[in-house]
């Protein structure tokens, strides 16, 4: 888990991450480099850490036609990440991800 913020460099500057996904990432991951191709290069990383009650509708946006959309929301949920948009999803969005994907583990551990 990471206390980190977004950004393509959603990864690097903007989600403002104590560590570099490089140091996160596993080698097969670092092979891709996703973060290379975020939309959110270069916006500003404020935008994906909205304070509490504000839109997230510019953030989404970006997101919208990110081609790494998929990996940037894997990532976050595999790393736990609890603030801000990741893969064009909220804290609450990727929660319901969560809860989701822990209820079918267990469906399939008591099947
Ligand atoms: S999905 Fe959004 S936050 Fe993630 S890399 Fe793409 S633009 Fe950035």
């Amino acid at each position: 888990m990471s206390d980190s913020k977004p950004t393509g460099d959603h990864g690097r500057k903007a989600h403002n991450m104590t560590q570099s996904y490089e140091d996160m990432l596993q080698p097969a991951e670092l092979e891709e480099n996703w973060q290379d191709d975020a939309n959110c290069l270069g916006v500003d990383p404020d935008l994906f850490f909205p304070e509490r009650g504000a839109s997230t509708r510019e953030a989404k946006e970006v997101c919208r036609g990110c081609v790494v959309r998929g990996q940037c929301l894997e990532f976050a949920l595999q790393n736990g990440e609890k603030f801000g948009i990741w893969g064009g999803l909220s804290e609450r969005e990727r929660r319901r991800i969560r809860r989701q994907r822990a209820q079918t583990a267990r469906s399939i551990i008591g099947a």
